[in-house]
Parts: structure tokens; C-alpha cells; sequence
């Protein structure tokens, strides 16, 4: 055996759990096809910009308590999201945004109590014709969209009002300074507890039988290794998941139990475009005798991109416009430039100075997670009659395949960085227990 576990995937989930099992003096081999850790985190540092701008996850939602610890060790502070909310109404122009989250949220709880589970869709046309609420069932439309990354057509109401119910906190801070640093952290305890990476290796195959793993994986200079040890810890996106079988570019042998085939039916992979503009200036900051100097989000539905952001409460030159779901998806075929394009001006529409973007743009940077075949789209949401999928998928099989990642997390925080993190730990302790491991010390 080269280890006692092989863990695939250097995301979030997978070093958290791959820093637990060496905690645990346990032989650790960290798999990653590409050629840096952190997944779905991905940081580009700023530039001439004031903060980084970050490709995939920004936000640190609710608690988040192994966020905010691995924060606290890393010596970063979190900054609480802050500022003012516009939304852009119906003449054009822009208004103070009311808080409409209270009231689609509890629309959307409703559904708790539907007798079978339905669309979101489905689900919210039964308020249709109700004038009196028009305005909250489009407000909880943009929330499954926009903040789930999910299709409402597709989504399951029942599985929203759940998380919803769960009593998630849907307060939001971001890591000073990005999350680089924190990834930086995880990454430099996996190596000091004796973690053995492998970065630029894409897995192709999991050989496994109880109590033995065998992967198959190539390296980006085409060598093929096969690397074996006991049990093997699966962070793999549920995208990439969805394409395993046989035929598809992770194989399992024997190929996975039904039940988590049946789970990974039930998981869709929202979509997401995320756009950080950066301009020469804070030019929002000066418009209309500095009306809009403190926004920090703004509304602009029916637009290509329904929500940007600023930094604020930290100053900085970026602005973030963001469209997901079904929106997401109707910019796929677009080229870069296009929906750049878009995205200056559906700003200029937004700020009403159509040519002020444009002219103060610098440069953007995003990323297609949709297209990336490590990812395969933004990140996770149960589909209509999925209620237990997550459970499923994160299910053990035969004390040594063990499964996390952020679809696997059950407990509302599904989609996020911290879910990720919750999930790599409980994977690693029920592998560790497997492996007959000593317990304790997870945290270096
Ligand atoms: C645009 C965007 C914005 C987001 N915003 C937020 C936010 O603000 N806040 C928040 O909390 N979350 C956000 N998220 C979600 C968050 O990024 C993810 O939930 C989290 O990072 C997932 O971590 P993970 O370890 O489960 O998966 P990943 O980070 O995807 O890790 C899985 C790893 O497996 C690797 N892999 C895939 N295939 C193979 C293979 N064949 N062989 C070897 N390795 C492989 C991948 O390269 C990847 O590194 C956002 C995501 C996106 C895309």
C-alpha cells in the first residue's frame, strides 16, 4: 500500500480532510488535477486593485465556524457585508431596495408543507394572479436563482423551504484580503503533517473492494500511475460525479451502489457567471452628487445580469456582476468579450450613464466553471423529489469509499465553502474510524 487513504480532490473538503486523517498519523496521498488546491476558490490577487478578485467563492455565509477558525489561525480578519441595496425599478431609475428576503422567504417556506415535492416553478404559480404579492414571488424567483444558482424549473420547492426552515444564517462577511490566505494555511498543515500532494494528476479510475483502493491517474506530462491504499475519501464535484460511470471520465470498478447513482440523479449543478470589472476609478462613487457611494448591491431585474456588487464597506475599484441559473445559462454561448460587454452595460443602465463604464474600464477577470471539466458548473441544488439525495451521496460504501464535498453537505450549507470544509472533516473521522486510526488532534 502507498497510504492508508488516497483523497481526491484538493478543494476545500479535500484538504480539510486530508489535514484531519495526517492529524491522526494517518498516511495521506492528496490527488488534484489541476495545478494548484482550493477547487472552486480561486483567487487572483488585485493587481492595482485594493482587494483580490476572486473567481469563485467570495463570501463567508452564516456561522461558519471552520471558516472563521481556520481564519483566526491564519490571522485574517472577516469583514461583515455592509452598505446599502439599491434596485433598479420599473421607470429606470434607481431606488432604495426594500428587504424583500423576510417575505420570499417565508413564501418559499410554504412549501414545507405541500404533500408532494414540486418545482419551485411549479410551486410559486400558485400565487400568480395575486397581485398583493407579485412583488415577494419575484423576489424569492431572483433568490433561487441568483443566491441557490438554481433553475427554478428543476429546483425542488420542498428542499429550499427546508433550508430555509433549517434556521441558516443568511449573513454574509468576506475574508480580508480573499481567501487565498486561508487555502494557503490548509495547504502548508497538510504538508506539515506529512500530506504527500499530487497536483497536475487527473484521476481516470477507483479500483476498489473493502479495505483496498486502487487509482488510476495521469499527470499533466501524460505518465500514468496507479496509487493504492485502504480507503479513499471522494471530495470530486458532483458535476464530474454525475460523469463517472462507465464511459465517463472518472470510472468507478465496480461502478457505484444504486442508491448513490439514484442520489447523484437528484443533485444538479447550478450555474453561475461571475464577472469582476475593474475600472480605473470608483466612478459610482462620484455619480449623481455621490447618491450611491455607499451601495454595496445593486437590483437590476430582467437585465442579463440581475445583481452587482461593490466591496463596500472596503473601498476598491472592482465591481462584481453576477447572474445565475437560468440567466447563467442563457449566457453560455456568449464569447468573453460579449458578456463583458453586457455586463459594462447593463452597469450603464443601472447607474443610467450608459458610456461612463465603458470609459472608465480597465480590465475583468472570470472563469467558465461550466465548461471547466473539474467542476462542471458552480455549485449544488437538490432537483424536485430529491429530499435525502445529499444524505445519500454522502453515504460510505463498504467502509472504504468515504464522500464529501459541499453536495454532500446536509445541513443547509450545501453550495459553500464552509459546507465543503464540515464535510471533509466528518468524511476524514469516519474513514479514520475505518482505518482503525487513533482519534484526536485533527487540527494542526
Ligand atoms: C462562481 C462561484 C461563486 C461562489 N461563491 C461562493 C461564496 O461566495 N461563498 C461560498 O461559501 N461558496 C461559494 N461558492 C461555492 C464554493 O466555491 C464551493 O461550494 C466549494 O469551494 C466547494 O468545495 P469542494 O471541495 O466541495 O469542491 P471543489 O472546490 O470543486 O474541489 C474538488 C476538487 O476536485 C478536483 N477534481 C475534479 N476532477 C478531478 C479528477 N478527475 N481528478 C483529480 N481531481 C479532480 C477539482 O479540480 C477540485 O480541486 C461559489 C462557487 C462558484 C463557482
Amino acid at each position: 500500500m502507498d497510504a492508508d487513504a488516497i483523497v481526491i480532490g484538493a478543494g476545500a473538503a479535500g484538504l480539510a480532510a486530508a489535514r484531519s486523517l495526517a492529524g491522526r498519523s494517518l498516511r495521506v496521498i492528496l490527488v488534484e488535477a489541476r495545478d494548484r488546491e482550493g477547487g472552486r476558490v480561486w483567487s487572483r490577487p488585485g493587481g492595482r486593485a485594493a482587494v483580490p478578485a476572486e473567481l469563485g467563492a467570495e463570501f463567508i455565509h452564516g456561522r461558519a465556524e471552520e471558516t472563521m477558525a481556520l481564519l483566526r489561525d491564519t490571522g485574517t480578519a472577516a469583514i461583515d457585508t455592509a452598505g446599502e441595496s439599491w434596485t433598479r425599478s420599473k421607470d429606470g431609475r434607481l431606488q432604495p431596495a426594500n428587504d424583500t428576503f423576510p417575505s420570499s422567504a417565508k413564501i418559499l417556506e410554504g412549501a414545507h408543507s405541500l404533500a408532494d415535492d414540486e418545482s419551485v416553478d411549479r410551486y410559486l404559480k400558485r400565487f400568480q394572479g395575486d397581485e398583493s404579492k407579485r412583488e415577494t414571488v419575484e423576489a424569492a424567483r431572483a433568490f433561487v436563482e441568483g443566491f441557490e444558482a438554481a433553475d427554478p424549473a428543476i429546483a425542488s420547492a420542498r428542499a429550499i423551504a427546508a433550508e430555509l426552515l433549517s434556521g441558516v444564517d443568511f449573513a454574509s462577511a468576506r475574508p480580508l484580503g480573499g481567501y487565498r490566505p486561508m487555502f494557503e494555511r490548509l495547504r502548508n498543515a497538510c504538508a506539515s503533517a506529512g500530506v504527500q500532494s499530487c497536483l497536475s494528476t487527473v484521476v481516470r479510475r477507483i479500483s476498489w473492494r473493502t479495505g483496498a483502493v486502487a487509482v488510476d491517474a495521469k499527470s499533466s506530462y501524460g505518465e500514468t500511475r496507479t496509487i493504492r491504499a485502504r480507503a479513499a475519501i471522494v471530495t470530486l464535484p458532483v458535476g464530474v460525479l454525475r460523469h463517472s460511470g462507465s464511459g465517463g471520465e472518472v470510472v468507478f470498478d465496480p461502478d457505484l451502489p444504486a442508491a448513490k447513482r439514484k442520489a447523484l440523479e437528484y443533485i444538479e449543478m447550478g450555474h453561475v457567471v461571475k464577472v469582476t470589472l475593474r475600472f480605473r476609478t470608483a466612478f459610482w462613487e462620484r455619480i449623481q452628487a455621490g447618491r450611491y457611494r455607499e451601495g454595496a448591491f445593486f437590483r437590476s431585474v430582467g437585465q442579463p445580469f440581475p445583481a452587482y456588487w461593490t466591496q463596500v464597506p472596503v473601498r476598491s475599484e472592482l465591481i462584481v456582476a453576477w447572474a445565475g441559473g437560468p440567466k447563467a445559462t442563457a449566457l453560455s454561448n456568449a464569447s468573453r468579450e460579449e458578456v463583458i460587454g453586457r455586463a459594462l452595460s447593463g452597469l450603464g443602465l443601472l447607474f443610467e450613464e450608459p458610456a461612463l463604464p465603458l470609459k472608465e474600464y480597465e480590465d475583468a477577470v472570470m472563469h467558465d466553471w461550466s465548461r471547466d471539466p473539474f467542476a462542471r458548473g458552480a455549485y449544488s441544488y437538490v432537483a424536485v423529489g430529491g429530499g435525502d439525495a445529499r444524505a445519500a451521496l454522502a453515504a460510505s460504501v463498504d467502509n472504504t469509499l468515504f464522500f464529501a464535498g459541499e453536495a454532500t453537505s446536509g445541513d443547509g450549507q450545501g453550495g459553500t465553502v464552509n459546507g465543503a470544509l464540515e464535510t471533509g472533516e466528518r468524511a476524514a473521522c469516519e474513514a479514520a474510524t475505518a482505518l482503525g486510526a487513533m482519534a484526536g488532534n485533527s487540527r494542526s
